[in-house]
């Protein structure tokens, strides 16, 4: 069942066992879990992984963050946070498997999605999904979603008060999926999700370690295959950056970046170092050096 498509919603892949220690088999995982993913309902793969001592519990957490997805999932589907909800046609929440190693994040749903409630459903979706498959992925294997659930009108750019209204949706879904690599997919998503102005051309293809929803993971820039549509030099771009993609989920996920109480801790003084000559003290007016 993948989040996303109505009842049909399909979940594949959560009872796959996520090693949190290490990249290796990431990928194995992840083509295991898309197989599975035919006929046996998600309830027959937990109960397939709960066959094995440490795989019950992973399957059992897999189990209650899907859980917690789909009640998610829900929530968006008829949230009035913003405006926005008065002229979409359907919330897009995003598709594929709720336990992916890899997510990728674009803007907001275009005219299509909103019509499916399903992201990346056009040209540009076809493209992404070719792309997938020459690094050996596949649709149903990643998660895609975006910034956004709902469309904005006439394809408009979203507004402050509209992202900062559904963006906790997003760093949500980080968290429930766990991915170890999230790919953002042209400027806005890029810009958002990094914190950093610097446009798309000049950061795409190389790898950052952010914090989002929680959660410390690779974030990788891209283009937007929109954008890759409409010239075929950034095509050769977008292509060359997805090979790279294999390689940085099987890398171990970076250490967690330092909390700023943790910085500030760093920084301070420490409290048994002795205190500064009695001629430092007094050039700051602290001391009566008489
Ligand atoms: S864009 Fe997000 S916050 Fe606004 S109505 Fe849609 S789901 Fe809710």
């Amino acid at each position: 069942m993948r989040v996303g498509a109505d009842a049909a919603a399909d979940l594949g892949g959560l009872a796959a066992r996520k090693d949190a220690a290490g990249g290796a088999g990431a990928l194995g995982r992840i083509a295991a879990a898309g197989e599975s993913g035919g006929a046996a309902g998600p309830d027959h793969r937990v109960a397939q992984a709960a066959g094995g001592g440490g795989e019950a519990v992973s399957a059992t957490d897999a189990a209650a963050r899907r859980e917690e997805l789909v009640g998610l999932y829900k929530e968006v589907s008829k949230c009035t946070k913003c405006p926005l909800h008065e002229t979409r046609t359907k919330a897009v929440f995003g598709a594929g498997n709720a336990d992916a190693d890899l997510m990728f994040v674009g803007e907001a749903p275009g005219a299509e999605e909103d019509l499916q409630g399903l992201p990346f459903v056009g040209r540009a979706g076809q493209l992404l999904n070719e792309l997938l498959v020459e690094i050996g992925l596949s649709r149903e294997a990643v998660f895609i979603c975006n910034v956004l659930k709902s469309r904005p009108p006439n394809n408009r750019d979203p507004q402050p008060t509209e992202i900062a209204a559904c963006e906790p949706y997003l760093f949500e879904q980080v968290r429930l999926i766990q991915p170890r690599v999230v790919c953002t997919l042209g400027n806005f998503a890029t810009k958002l999700l990094t914190g950093n102005p610097t446009g798309i051309t000049r950061v795409r293809g190389t790898p950052q370690t952010h914090e989002l929803g929680g959660r410390t993971v690779f974030l990788l820039p891209l283009f937007h295959p929109a954008a890759a549509l409409r010239t075929p030099a950034v095509k050769e771009q977008l292509r060359a950056d997805f090979a790279t993609i294999p390689a940085l989920i099987e890398q171990a996920l970076p250490a967690p970046l330092p909390s700023a109480a943790e910085i500030a801790a760093e920084t301070a003084p420490d409290q048994d170092d002795p205190p500064p000559p009695a001629d430092q003290l007094g050039f700051f007016g602290g001391a009566d050096t008489a």
